[in-house]
């Protein structure tokens, strides 16, 4: 054995007992006639020492080994003269009387400490000694942890964890497919699973009514500061289920998870139709662990001459508790902050309310004391309250507001870490419009059922299609009445829910459509002609025609979640070894070049 225990587990109940401890040097300290040696394993830290006295030979010895060495040594465990109460084992020290080297290092490129010198594409290069430091090993502890919970609740409620394949063809869950050159089909190519969404369905088909996995899915995005091109899933799916059994289910796995990994006691998740959590909130995504909800002003701010207001689709405004001492400099940064490219405002109107009551705007000139004490009113202002006052076209506006709202949560310290408000999205539309491309595209994915009262408009729509009437359900267009329009798709709902935690979406899913023909009218809404519909989905709608439970499911981002329980905001630090800002894995250099043998092997001859 090159261990007899570990170097986090000593103390004052070892002492007296030989032991043997392997591990890494983290330091070595030289003082007079004692050398001090670090060891340090994934387990913890043991202070080593050494004797001049006793044994000089060795101590010599010690002296010379560098950081990052691979050490065994052996020793008594004695008490401590000088104890360190911050380190688990800083009651003892090994007096060390046998020492092997059983691997030298070269000096580590950066230093192994919770606040290394190194920088990040560094750190990514070295990957395996960043995983070194004990903030990247206690991430990837807590990531276990997870997936053992995870399991552990699943396995209990009677699911089965089934693989799915990874060589399959596009599913689409809104990305670019990564994909892969079959040699052995040349010129044909594998897909990588964007998620097992049809797979899992077919277990659903199967009988297996309750799957889960947790699986690697791969998309190529253009990445963004929180995506990986691969990440993981918590993939579910039942069969013979209502939306309310799979909130529940789901619910429970949440609860599960807050209660074990965190001792955190969740009440029960609110559940916000999207139309509210977008009107309310300007996100389907919203914060809860404050209120601050978005009032419609249109009714009070508009007819008094002031241009933005009268101009304006929607005037809309938040009311900032305590802010109304702001100074001037701080509503000049407030309004810089909503003039940014990436909150898109033209500017910010407010309201004060003094702590004599009386209201001082930006807009006096257009509005009375009467006039605000009619907004103030709405908000429900207090004394020393602040009102913000965002206006302009109606999506951007309440995106902009709900930056503002998280920016002034931020300020007010009301998004405070380890604290947790989950809830539930529901009700969300089944289909997005898309003006560039002139076409509708599924909100979730094209597997989504909408709800059931809604699907005649769907019908409506179709045969409209079918009767060659021109088409069109842009707004714009429909304002100005251009085109006869016969039905606003993005009114139809669908059976589809995210669960949201602090501002981030966790996960999402939906009820299925299980019926070969909804399917096919489905996927020709979205655009599929009816032979590229059964080349990419005839697998699955042939399974619909044998007998297809109603079925659903979730799936959550699993190296998400567990940044949120870590309270961190990149995804990155929780996998074990992830790719940078440009999709690359610098540590092996790839992607990279492939030799031309294998291109022709491939039957793939590159244009450049
Ligand atoms: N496959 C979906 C996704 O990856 C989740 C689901 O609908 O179950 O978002």
């Amino acid at each position: 054995m090159l261990r007899t225990h570990t170097c986090g587990e000593l103390n004052m109940n070892y002492v007296g007992r030989d032991v043997t401890l392997s591990g890494w040097l983290q330091r070595s300290r030289d003082m007079g006639g004692l050398t001090f040696i670090d060891l340090r394993d994934r387990y913890g830290i043991t202070q080593l020492v050494f004797n001049m006295e006793i044994n000089p030979v060795l101590c010599e010895e010690a002296r010379k080994l560098g950081r990052e060495f691979v050490l065994s040594a052996s020793g008594k465990v004695t008490e401590r003269s000088n104890k360190n109460p911050r380190m688990t084992t800083g009651d003892i020290e090994i007096m060390v009387d046998s020492l092997t080297v059983l691997n030298v290092s070269k000096t580590p490129p950066f230093t192994i400490e919770d606040n290394t010198d190194g920088g990040e594409e560094l750190r990514m290069k070295y990957r395996y000694l960043d995983l070194r430091r004990k903030v990247n090993k206690k991430n990837l502890e807590l990531r276990h942890k997870m997936a053992i919970e995870t399991r552990n609740y699943l396995n209990l409620q009677r699911f089965l964890e089934i693989e799915t394949p990874y060589l399959i063809k596009s599913t689409p869950e809104g990305a670019r497919d990564f994909v892969v050159p079959s040699r052995m089909n040349a010129g044909q190519f594998y897909a990588l699973p964007q998620s097992p969404q049809t797979f899992k369905q077919l277990l659903m088909v199967a009988g297996f009514d309750r799957y889960y996995q947790i699986v690697r899915c791969f998309r190529d995005e253009d990445l963004r500061a929180d995506r990986q091109p691969e990440f993981t899933q918590i993939d579910c799916e039942m069969a013979f289920v209502t939306q309310e059994d799979i909130l529940n289910t789901f619910e429970g796995l949440a609860k599960h998870l807050f209660k074990s990994i965190l001792n955190f006691d969740t009440e029960v998740f609110p559940r916000i139709p999207y139309e509210t959590a977008i009107r309310l909130y300007g996100s389907d995504k919203p914060d809860l662990r404050f209120g601050m909800e978005f009032m419609e002003l249109n009714e009070v701010a508009k007819g008094k001459g002031f241009r933005m207001f009268d101009d304006a689709e929607l005037v809309a405004g938040i009311n900032t508790q305590g802010c109304g001492e702001y100074s001037r400099k701080q509503l000049d940064e407030l309004t810089d902050f909503v003039k940014k490219p990436q909150v898109g405002a033209s500017a910010l109107i407010y309201i004060r309310v003094a702590p004599d009551g009386s209201l001082k705007s930006s807009v006096d000139k257009f509005y009375s004391s009467e006039d605000l004490a009619v907004i103030a009113l709405k908000f429900n202002a207090k004394p020393g309250d602040l009102i913000l006052i965002l206006a302009g076209k109606c999506n951007k506006t309440r995106s902009a507001l709900s930056e503002l709202r998280l920016e002034m949560g931020n300020r007010l310290g009301l998004r405070k870490p380890g604290h947790y408000k989950p809830l539930w999205v529901i009700d969300f539309p089944l289909l997005e419009w898309d003006e560039e491309t002139n076409r509708y595209y599924a909100k979730h994915h094209p597997f989504t059922a909408p709800v059931p009262e809604d699907i005649r408009m769907i019908d409506q729509y179709l045969s409209h299609i079918s009767d060659n009437k021109p088409v069109s359900t842009s707004l714009s267009e429909q304002n100005s009445g251009q085109i006869q329009v016969p039905v606003d798709l993005e009114n139809v709902h669908a059976n589809a829910y995210d669960l949201v935690i602090n501002g981030v979406e966790i996960g999402g899913g939906s009820i299925r459509i299980h019926n070969k023909e909804l399917q096919k009218k489905m996927l020709t809404v979205l655009g599929f002609s009816e032979e590229d519909a059964a080349n990419q989905f005839g697998f699955l709608m042939n399974a619909f025609e044998y007998g297809a439970p109603p079925h659903g499911g979730i799936a959550f981002g699993f190296d998400r979640w567990t940044a949120i329980f870590a309270g961190a905001d990149s995804i990155r630090d929780f996998i074990a070894f992830p790719k940078n800002n440009s999709g690359r894995d610098v540590m092996i250099d790839s992607p990279a070049r492939i030799k031309d043998e294998q291109l022709k092997e491939l039957g793939i001859k590159l244009v450049s």
